[in-house]
C-alpha cells in the first residue's frame, strides 16, 4: 500500500528544481515543429492548493517556491527562464497571492500543443481521483492511466511521434526503486534512442542516490547530465537535505541555461545552499 501523497510536500525545493527544469526543457523543445509525447511516470495529484490540510501541516512550500514568488520581479529581470516559469505560475494564481502550486502533469500539460500528447501515470487510487479531476482544466491530447508507471511506460514505447520526453519522479518509498528507475531509463533508451528521460531523486545522508547513479553509469547510455539543487547542509540533521535530476538527451544549451538559474534560486536559499552540476555520462 502506498503512504506517500505529494500533498505534504507540494511546492517545496525539490518541487522548484523539478518543475523549473522541466518548463525549460519543454520550451527547448517546442522550438520544432515536430510532434512530442510526454510522459509522466508518478504523476500525484497534478495540482495543489497550498491552503489544504496536508500541505499546510509541513509548510514546504514555504522555503521553496515562496521565497522565490516574492522575489518575482527581480528574479524575472535577471534570468529568462525564471520568468518564463514564474509568470506561468502567475496564470494559475492571477491576483498576485500565491494560493495554489501545480505538479508536473500541469507544467507539462499548459504548454501542450495539437500535435503533442501527454500520458500521466499514477498508482494510487486516491491520488488518480484527484488527477483524473485536474486533468479536466488541460487540454484534450491529456490522459490518465490508474497503474505502475514504470511498467506502463515499457509497455508502450515506442511511441508513433518523432520525440519523447519522460518525467520518472518516484517517492522512493521503496529502496529498490533507484536501481530500478536505472534500469528504466537503459529500457527506454534502448527502445527510443532519442529520447529525453528525466528521474528525480533525493539527497539524503544515507546517500542511496549512488544505487541510480551508478546504475546508470554502468548500462550502455549516453550523454547523462546531472544537476543537484542544495538547500542545507547535508551533515545538519536527518532528512532530504538537497534535490537531485539526471537527465538523458537534454537539449543543447540546457545544461547552460539551468546552471545559471540554479545559481541564483540557491542564493535565494541562503549562504548553506548551492547548486552544482556536470555530465554522469558524456556523449
Ligand atoms: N511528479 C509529481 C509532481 O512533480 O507534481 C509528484 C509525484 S510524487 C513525488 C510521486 C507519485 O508517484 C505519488 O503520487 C505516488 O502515489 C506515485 N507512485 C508511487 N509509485 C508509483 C508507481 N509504481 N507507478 C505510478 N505512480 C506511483
Amino acid at each position: 500500500m502506498l503512504a506517500y501523497q505529494h500533498a505534504y510536500h507540494a511546492g517545496n525545493v525539490a518541487d522548484v528544481h523539478k518543475h523549473v527544469t522541466l518548463n525549460a526543457l519543454l520550451a527547448r523543445l517546442h522550438g520544432k515543429a515536430s510532434a512530442i509525447t510526454c510522459v509522466d511516470t508518478h504523476a500525484g495529484r497534478g495540482i495543489y492548493p497550498l491552503d489544504a490540510q496536508e500541505t499546510q501541516r509541513g509548510g514546504e512550500y514555504i522555503t521553496g517556491v515562496m521565497p522565490l514568488w516574492e522575489q518575482r520581479q527581480k528574479l524575472a529581470e535577471r534570468s529568462p527562464v525564471l520568468k518564463e516559469w514564474l509568470d506561468d505560475l502567475a496564470t494559475l494564481n492571477p491576483n498576485g497571492t500565491l494560493s495554489c502550486y501545480p505538479g508536473s502533469p500541469w507544467w507539462f500539460g499548459h504548454t501542450l500543443r495539437d500535435q503533442d500528447t501527454l500520458a500521466l501515470f499514477e498508482l494510487h487510487p486516491g491520488e488518480v481521483k484527484h488527477l483524473e479531476e485536474a486533468r479536466e482544466a488541460l487540454p484534450h491530447n491529456v490522459r490518465v492511466t490508474y497503474g505502475d508507471g514504470p511498467e506502463t511506460l515499457l509497455d508502450q514505447l515506442p511511441f508513433p511521434t518523432p520525440r519523447l520526453c519522460v518525467l520518472i519522479d518516484p517517492s522512493y518509498e521503496i529502496k529498490s526503486e533507484y536501481a530500478q528507475m536505472a534500469d528504466v531509463l537503459a529500457a527506454t533508451a534502448y527502445k527510443v534512442r532519442h529520447a529525453i528521460v528525466a528521474i528525480w531523486y533525493p539527497l539524503l545522508p544515507e546517500n542511496r542516490h549512488q544505487a541510480l547513479l551508478e546504475g546508470i553509469v554502468d548500462y550502455d547510455v549516453r550523454k547523462v547530465w546531472r544537476s543537484e539543487l542544495i538547500f542545507r547542509d547535508p551533515s545538519a540533521g536527518r532528512g532530504m537535505y538537497g534535490s537531485g535530476l539526471v537527465i538523458m538527451n537534454p537539449p543543447w544549451q540546457l545544461d547552460s541555461i539551468l546552471n545559471d538559474a540554479f545559481g541564483i534560486i540557491a542564493a535565494c536559499y541562503g549562504e548553506q545552499a548551492s547548486h552544482r552540476s556536470g555530465w554522469l555520462v558524456e556523449e
